[in-house]
């Protein structure tokens, strides 16, 4: 006991004994006034917070984020300056699977980085891919019914998901990088992470640019065909829990090269005309051809987190958190988020969900919200908890004003999604594809579309032809395959089942 910390109530008081309930005799019934032993149990009950409907499975680490280039003729942002050195986390993620899911499961990965710059946290709450399935809000919910369990089975429909992705024919792209080699990294340092939305940088001189961020990968692309990850996941659930944290105890510090893309703010009209692609959709990506990746500087990953819960559990990722110096783009999606992830962590994990520590801006944070789940105080004068006030209560900034948008139009339901080319940029990447990646690519199609109604196959396999004849052709060679070798084991099973 002498060199070890005193055992005690959440309010401070020592307590005298954890072993034995507090009863009346012997045998005797337990005691309201045992109040330890209660707090215990209502703890208990209250251990676990909503799990994310999305991102739900996830591995954490603290690092650093170290600027090596000069792109100050793009932004003002201080964490983006050469030679400036930041504090960051990264949370990786699969997307659709339940906190229980196994770690090597083919599905996109969550890419989410948090730099705790000097003024205040920036988010870039990315994908281990550029683009997404959907490029209108409207669709993200949707989409993600379709990943998440049928409300009537309880079980993953393949179903739902060829039939959301046979409608919104803006999802090939996606479904193509998922259905590929890279639909299953290894572990998460393995993999490239992107911003995917399109953001914005602004300068001293009032200039705003279009911007992608892409981290790219030190460690090398490693990737499990769908056999490996099934051996990976017989023997372990928490693959990527294990490669991420051994490698960071081991002192093998997981790196990241940051690049940006930049388009300079008047070429956005310009590009679309060019190439069918806003620059704001989040299906499609902008080409290196025409926006070459810039250097920024290197991410690091060095230090695993001390408690799971509060750091990884609690860790929570907005992409309205930027920085003077960095913006939003008229990019749907990314204004559909900018809403729809802080409410999630207001509903998930409270209304002060910023100032838990791992959230914690490591920045001067003075503002008026008051009250509330978990109120931790202001740190300004009490009497000034109102403004305008005369109480010295913090005040506004202008020289952290962006430039102004130059958005104009009426306003109106525009469908980019029904009209733009969908084709073409999942076409460039399959031809990247050798011969092997591309059988690999129709087989993994194939085993996914088991079970889905002839009707929906079809409609798919009609966009698979748009994108390259070989890819349908492929796709329906593997589907035959197939069901050849279906047929055959049920063959041999009921000839060894006459037999018995
Ligand atoms: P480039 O040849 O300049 O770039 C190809 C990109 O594809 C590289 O970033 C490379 O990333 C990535 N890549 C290579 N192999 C694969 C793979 N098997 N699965 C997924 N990505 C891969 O061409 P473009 O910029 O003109 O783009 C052509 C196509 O490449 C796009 O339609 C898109 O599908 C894909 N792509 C493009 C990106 C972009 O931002 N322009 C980013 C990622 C993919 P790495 O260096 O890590 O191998």
């Amino acid at each position: 006991m002498a060199d070890r910390p005193r055992l005690t109530t959440t309010a401070g008081a020592p307590v005298s004994s954890n072993q034995n309930a507090k009863t009346v005799g012997r045998n005797g019934p337990l005691l309201l006034e045992d109040f330890q032993l209660i707090e215990k149990l209502a703890h208990q009950n209250r251990e676990r917070v909503p799990e994310r409907v999305v991102h739900a499975k996830g591995w954490g680490a603290h690092g650093t984020l170290v600027v090596t280039e000069d792109v100050s003729r793009y932004t003002r942002a201080k964490v983006l300056q050469p030679g400036t050195k930041t504090e960051m986390f990264a949370r990786f993620s699969t997307v659709a699977g339940e906190q229980g899911a196994a770690d090597a499961e083919r599905d996109v990965r969550g890419f989410s980085l948090k730099f705790y710059t000097e003024e205040g946290n920036w988010d870039i709450v990315g994908n281990n891919t550029p683009v997404f399935f959907v490029a209108d809000p409207y669709k993200f919910p949707d989409f993600i019914h379709t990943q998440k369990r049928h409300p009537r089975t309880n079980l993953r429909s393949a179903t739902a998901m060829w039939d959301f992705w046979s409608l919104c024919p803006e999802s090939l792209h996606q479904v193509t990088i998922l259905m590929s080699d890279r639909g299953i990294p290894t572990d998460p340092s393995r993999m490239n992470g992107y911003g995917s939305h399109t953001f914005s940088l602004w300068n001293d001189q009032g200039e705003r640019f279009w911007v992608k961020f892409h981290f790219k990968t030190r460690q090398g692309h490693a990737h499990f065909i769908n056999e490996e990850a099934e051996k990976v996941i017989a023997k372990s659930r928490e693959s990527y829990q294990e490669a991420l944290y051994g490698m960071i105890e081991d002192g093998r510090f997981p790196k990241w090269d940051m690049f940006i893309q930049v388009m300079p703010e008047d070429e956005a009209d310009a590009f679309e005309e060019k190439t069918g692609w806003s620059a704001f959709d989040l299906t499609k990506v902008w080409p290196h051809g025409m926006y070459p990746l810039i250097k920024v500087g290197e991410m690091e990953l060095n230090r695993n987190p001390e408690n799971y819960f509060t750091e990884v559990e609690q860790s929570a990722f907005n992409p309205s958190n930027v920085v003077p110096g960095i913006g939003f783009s008229p990019d749907r999606m990314l204004q559909g988020r900018l809403f729809s992830y802080p409410d999630a962590h207001r509903y998930r994990i409270g209304t002060h969900y910023d100032a838990l520590a791992v959230n914690r801006p490591r920045s001067p944070v003075a503002h008026y919200h008051m009250g509330g789940e978990m109120t931790l105080g202001l740190a300004t004068n009490p009497d000034a908890y109102y403004e305008p006030n005369s109480f010295g209560g913090p005040v506004e900034d202008p020289s952290v004003e962006e430039p102004p948008h130059r958005y104009a139009g009426d306003v109106g339901r525009y469908d980019f999604r029904g009209t733009a080319d969908h084709y073409s940029q999942p076409r460039a990447l399959f031809e990247m594809f050798d011969d092997g990646e591309k059988q690999r690519l129709f087989n993994n199609i194939a085993g996914a579309m088991q079970g889905v109604p002839e009707f929906i196959v079809d409609r798919q396999l009609a966009h698979f032809d748009k994108v390259h004849p070989d890819y349908g052709a492929g796709v329906r060679q593997a589907i035959a395959a197939q069901t050849r070798d279906d047929a055959e084991a049920s063959l041999s099973t009921s000839h060894s089942a006459a037999a018995e």
